[in-house]
Order: C-alpha cells, then structure tokens, then sequence
C-alpha cells in the first residue's frame, strides 16, 4: 500500500540521520536516553528527580521536545541544567531530524549524559530513532494496568519502564500485580521499575541500575 511505503521511507531516512547523531554522540562520548511516555505521566518530574540524585557526579544536558511552550526546558534549567527546547508545532514525536538540527545551536562538548524528553505520545515516538543508547519509558499507573496490551509497540520498543506516581495506587483502583504482568507480557526483557517522584519509593534502584547502564557502555 501506498501510505505504507511513504511511512518506510520516511522511517529510512530517518535511521540514516540517527546513525550520523550516534557517531557524534560517540565522538563527544556522551551517553544518551531518550524519555518517552503518554502525556502527563511524569518525564520531567522522572528527570529532576534523576538529575538532582547524580548531578554531583555527571555533567547533564537536556533537550526537550515539546509542541508548544518552553515550560518544561524551564524547569530543568532551573536545576541549572543546560536545555534546548524543541518545539514541534504539530508534530507529535521528535526525530532524528530535530535532534540534529538542535546540535547545531546545541553544545554538548563536556557533557556526560544527555536525556531527551520526548513528546508525550505512546504512539510513534517508539517508531523514530534518535541515536540514543536508552530508551526509557514513564508510565503513570493512574492510566491503567491494559495500557501496555493496547501500546505493545511502544512498551516492547524500550529497555527500561518506569512505573511512576506508585503513590496514587490506592486511589486509582489499579493492579499493580497486574499492570507489570502485562508489561513483562509484551516485553519479557523489559527491566521494570515502580517508583514514586513524590515519596521518592524505587527512584534510588531506578539510578542504581541506570549508572550501571551507562558504566556499562
Ligand atoms: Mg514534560
Ligand atoms: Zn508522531
């Protein structure tokens, strides 16, 4: 069909410009995470929290993908973080592309790590390489234990789920027995993390297992 092979094209093209961002990134030694998750499930609540536990001993940068508004790059800095805010206008997943462009205006030499918030979507961000070594997922719990059945694409596209706002449970009615059977269910390999940004409840195993991610490299 048609449509199908305009998408794969598309998909092509942007692999090509994800690996020439991979070599980069590799060139300045910088280890990247790429954040996805629907909107509102707490990325940038996930990263502050993150940041404020290994900026002592990490230079971190941020890039921000967002439609509109720099709210979220705004936040960030005020943790005196550099970032560069992406706004997409009406697209809804950042791509190689973008990421490319943003180096441009965007330095990174002497940075150790680079998180890239997504844009909130649990559609196609999972589709667009970015050149990223992580791909990491926040999802809320709050938005329901059958969620990881309707979007196996983007819950098996990542390496680590973190299963965030774990404080909200008993309010919410959700399993959380079951919303990671579910998980492990459409991706087996998956390394799953409950957490909580407000308790703070898994954040530590959460950047345990992250620095001996980026050790690992
Ligand atoms: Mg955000
Ligand atoms: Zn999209």
């Amino acid at each position: 069909m048609h449509i199908i092979d305009v998408n794969s094209q598309i998909l092509k093209e942007n692999s090509r410009l994800a690996e020439e961002n991979k070599k980069l990134f590799a060139k300045y030694d910088l280890h990247v995470t790429n954040f996805m998750s629907a909107p509102g499930a707490g990325k940038t609540t996930v990263l502050e929290e993150t940041i404020k536990r290994i900026s002592s001993k990490y230079k971190i940068s941020v890039i921000e993908g967002d439609l509109r508004t720099s709210i979220d790059s705004e936040r960030i800095e005020a943790l005196n973080i550099p970032s560069y805010q992406i706004t997409t206008g009406t697209v809804c997943h950042l791509d190689a592309r973008m990421i490319h462009n943003a180096l441009h205006d965007f330095k990174l030499e002497g940075s150790d790590l680079l998180f890239i918030e997504n844009v909130g979507n649990l559609v196609c961000p999972a589709d667009f390489e970015l050149g990223e070594d992580l791909k990491a997922m926040v999802f809320s719990v709050v938005e329901g234990a059958e969620k990881p059945k309707k979007y196996p694409v983007m819950f098996h596209s990542v390496e680590v789920v973190l299963l965030n706002k774990i404080d909200l449970i008993p309010y919410s009615g959700v399993s959380l027995e079951e919303l990671i059977s579910n998980v492990k269910e459409v991706n087996p390999s998956a390394k799953i993390f409950p957490i909580s940004c407000r308790t703070g409840e898994g954040i530590d195993e959460w950047i345990d297992w992250f620095i001996g991610k980026i050790n690992s490299k």
